[in-house]
Parts: structure tokens; C-alpha cells; sequence
């Protein structure tokens, strides 16, 4: 079976997947934009999960471009995929790392057993990503981990929150 890609405009926050991913910080302690609103809706579990990676695993926060799994809390999902995007720079290409969030969240999906993904826009919020470049990033290594895993998942949901996004997305999903 193979794989939908959907685009939402809507909060993250409410989406009915097995697995929402967050785009957080590297201290995993919480923020704003999606992180706050998974953390301000998902309730304390979420927080307690992630206080227990820093006391275990990841003692120095998740590098940038990883992505690791939580419960979702009250959330109505099962996980919360936590993944850290890079700020951008117009001196530094750093989209391989933006392309790495996605990767890396949909092989901790995979393994979680999870076939329903929603992804807001990485970084292209307090991190400043160009949103059409951001899109397009998404979008194709999505479509390209897709392809060496077409078993794995039913869907994976792009959400973003406002009309710019929405129509860069769109944009992006047009080109093959
Ligand atoms: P980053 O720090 O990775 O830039 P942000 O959370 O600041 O992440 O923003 C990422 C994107 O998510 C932005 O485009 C922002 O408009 C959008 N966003 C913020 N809150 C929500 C939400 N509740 N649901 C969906 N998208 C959201």
C-alpha cells in the first residue's frame, strides 16, 4: 500500500495520528510555537518524559537534527516525536540537517510501529527558515524516505498554521 501525503491548515495540536512530531529545542524542556502548544495541550507527561531523557540519554540535550519519541500525553496521539531543526543562516547551508529532522523523525516513527505522521513546518517559525525553501525540503525528503520505506506508514500529514505556509506547501507538493 503506498503512502498519502495531506496538508492541514490547522494546529498540530489537534491532529488524530499515532504520531505527532514537535519541533522543539535541544534542551527538550520546552518553548514556544508547536513545542509550547504540544506541552501547554499534551500535559505534564510529556515534560516528565522528556526531563527523564536528560537525566538519561541525551544529558546534553538532542543535537540538531535527531529526534527521539515521547509519550503524547493528553494529546490525542500516541507519541510525541521530539526533533530539533536548525536556525537558519544565509551564511551556512545548513539543509541537511533541516532534511535529517525528517528522516530521523519518520525512522523513530517506523520504529514505534506508527502508520499516521503529522509534521509541522521545521524551523521555519522563531528559526527563521525561508518558508518555500522549507517546504520544499519537507516535502522531498518525505517523498524520498517514502520510497525506501512504502510499507511503512498509511499517511503523513503536513500542518501548517497559516496561508503563507499553506500555499508553499501546496507549491511544493505541485512539483514531482
Ligand atoms: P522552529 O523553532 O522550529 O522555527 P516554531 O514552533 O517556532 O518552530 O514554528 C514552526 C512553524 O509552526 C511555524 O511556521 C509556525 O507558524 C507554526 N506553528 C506554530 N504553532 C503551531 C501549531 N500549534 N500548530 C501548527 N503549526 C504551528
Amino acid at each position: 500500500m503506498s503512502t498519502t501525503l495531506t496538508l492541514i491548515q490547522g494546529d498540530i495540536t489537534e491532529q488524530t495520528v499515532d504520531a505527532v512530531v514537535n519541533a522543539a529545542n535541544s534542551s527538550l524542556l520546552g518553548g514556544g510555537g508547536v513545542d509550547g502548544a504540544i506541552h501547554r495541550r499534551g500535559g505534564p507527561d510529556i515534560l516528565d518524559a522528556c526531563r527523564a531523557l536528560r537525566a538519561g540519554h541525551y544529558g546534553r540535550g538532542l543535537p540538531t537534527g535527531q529526534a527521539v519519541a515521547t509519550t503524547a500525553g493528553r494529546l490525542p496521539a500516541r507519541w510525541v516525536i521530539h526533533t530539533v531543526g536548525p536556525v537558519h543562516s544565509s551564511t551556512e547551508d545548513r539543509s541537511a540537517l533541516l532534511a535529517s529532522c525528517y528522516t530521523e523523525s519518520l525512522r523513530a516513527a517506523a520504529q514505534l510501529g506508527a502508520r499516521t505522521v503529522a509534521f509541522p513546518a521545521i524551523s521555519t517559525g522563531v528559526y527563521r527558515w525561508p518558508l518555500a525553501d522549507a517546504a520544499r525540503t519537507a516535502v522531498a525528503t518525505v517523498r524520498a524516505a517514502l520510497a525506501t520505506t512504502p510499507d511503512a506508514f498509511d499517511e503523513i500529514r503536513f500542518v501548517v498554521f497559516d496561508d503563507r505556509a499553506r500555499t508553499a506547501y501546496e507549491a511544493a507538493l505541485a512539483e514531482d
